[in-house]
């Protein structure tokens, strides 16, 4: 077996961290390629590396002094160098890096470094060859990741050692510049970094044990999920759910490496396993809960609508045009309904209903705004009866009204429209009927 880890930033933000880290890795041969971020917060009120580099860089920009906010930066790396007992001085690269911000190399460039002096750290603690992101992972001229290029160099140069410590975040443009993944995109790296070296495991540690059923600053302390299929995965994380990057999953899902996440604060933990399929059926009926507050619904109704055809294709040329994406569109006989983010809509709301006037001439237009989209999700559903049942039967138990109802054709999951402030109530009623009293 071989496997490649990714260390989140809350994992790497002090030398007491950085520790754990280091007992990890060598606990385990097997893992033999090290994807590091930056240092993350060390307390619920401190500042990440990559914050205090973007603060910096924005005043390099306005070409005002920066020297205090470097310096300040500069300390965070000294202090963990200093608690590894480390033979090591990153004077020369914060010469370069002052150099460069007062060139102006860009904000990508910026916030890479987080990273990359990180890598340095960890490569000189485990006695590991420092590979910089930027020679082997590579963007296409538009900035798009260019997979194939990245793939053919990286694994490459992941032959030619045993060992190695890649930087995540970032990688390079065609002409050399550095440009970054979005934030928390080092899990990207992770996987492609996993993908390249064809490793069995990619093992992404943070700091909770894997993923909870819901979320934590809901439920009190929600059970965790065993397994989940990347589908599922999927599903939560568009609706809200966050411990790994969206894209992290396409590199490795491409070559079935499943993703291991794990706790560096509890590494006997069995964590959460992605992977794509899987025969392990899970403890509940229900994978997983996830929701968002925000949304509006546009209630469009219109006389014999359902006989209309090119209908639905005018409604929703009326969001296209105003570059709104939708959610969802239930429909009825004489209705249909468009689910669209609040804060995307509300500046547009008005040049909406008149296009929609125009396109579809419509009887009456509805507004409503603070909805909140609940996903339940579980590969389990699909062979269970009454799941459906059970969720609305928990919500009308606790007076919450219903305000939409949409069951995706895989049956993996329903999607309930409920107001803003019956929420969180929601999710607690879902919990309650499926991981407590299961009934
Ligand atoms: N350090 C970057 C961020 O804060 C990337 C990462 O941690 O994955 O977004």
């Amino acid at each position: 077996m071989s496997k490649v880890v990714k260390f989140g930033g809350s994992s790497l933000a002090s030398a007491e961290q950085f520790k754990k880290v280091g007992d990890i890795i060598r606990a385990d041969k097997e893992r033999m390629y090290v994807v590091p971020s930056a240092p993350g917060k060390r307390s619920k009120d401190d500042t990440k590396v990559t914050d205090m580099l973007y603060a910096c860089y924005a005043l390099a920009e306005e070409g005002k002094d920066f020297a205090k906010e470097l310096k300040a930066i500069k300390a965070r790396y000294e202090e963990i160098i200093k608690g590894l007992k480390l033979d090591l001085s990153l004077n020369d690269e914060f010469k370069t890096i002052e150099k460069n911000f007062k060139e102006k190399a860009g904000s990508n460039y910026a916030a890479s470094r987080g990273e990359y002096l990180n890598g340095i750290i960890m490569a000189a603690y485990l006695g590991y060859e420092f590979i910089d992101a930027a020679t082997v992972i590579f963007f296409d001229e538009k900035g798009d990741f260019d997979a194939v290029k990245t793939n053919d160099v990286l694994s490459a140069r992941l032959k030619k050692c045993k060992n190695a410590v890649v930087p995540g975040f970032y990688g390079a443009l065609p002409d050399g510049t550095v440009k970054t993944f979005s934030r928390g995109g080092s899990d990207v790296t992770g996987s492609i970094v996993a993908k390249a070296a064809g490793v069995d495991v990619y093992e992404n540690w943070t700091d909770v044990s894997g993923f909870m059923i819901a979320d934590p600053r809901i439920i009190d302390s929600p059970e965790s999920i065993d397994v989940i299929t990347y589908k599922e995965l999927r599903e939560l994380s568009y609706m809200g759910a966050s411990v790994l990057h969206e894209d992290a999953i396409f590199p490795v899902r491409q070559e079935g490496i499943p993703i291991n996440i794990k706790n560096t604060n509890a590494p006997e933990d069995k964590g959460t396993w992605i992977v794509g399929s899987t025969c392990q059926k899970s403890k509940y009926v229900i994978t997983g809960i996830a929701g968002k507050k925000g949304f509006c619904s546009i209630n469009i109704e219109k006389d014999m609508m359902n006989s209309e055809i090119g209908f639905g294709r005018k409604v929703l040329q009326a969001f296209e045009e105003q570059g709104i994406s939708f959610e969802h569109v239930p429909s009825g006989i004489d209705t249909m309904t468009v689910f669209v983010h609040q804060d995307e809509f509300m500046h547009k709301e008005q040049q909406v209903v008149a296009g929609l006037h125009r396109l579809a001439n419509p009887d009456t237009i509805d507004i409503e705004s603070d909805i909140a989209l609940i996903a339940v999700v579980g590969r389990g559903m699909k062979s269970m009866r009454g799941t459906a049942s059970r969720v609305f039967a928990a919500l009308a138990h606790n007076h919450i009204n219903i305000k939409m109802i949409d069951q995706g054709s895989s049956e993996q999951n329903i999607i309930i429209g409920v107001s803003d402030e019956d929420f969180e109530t929601a999710i607690k009623a879902i919990y309650d009927i499926f991981v407590i009293t299961r009934i």
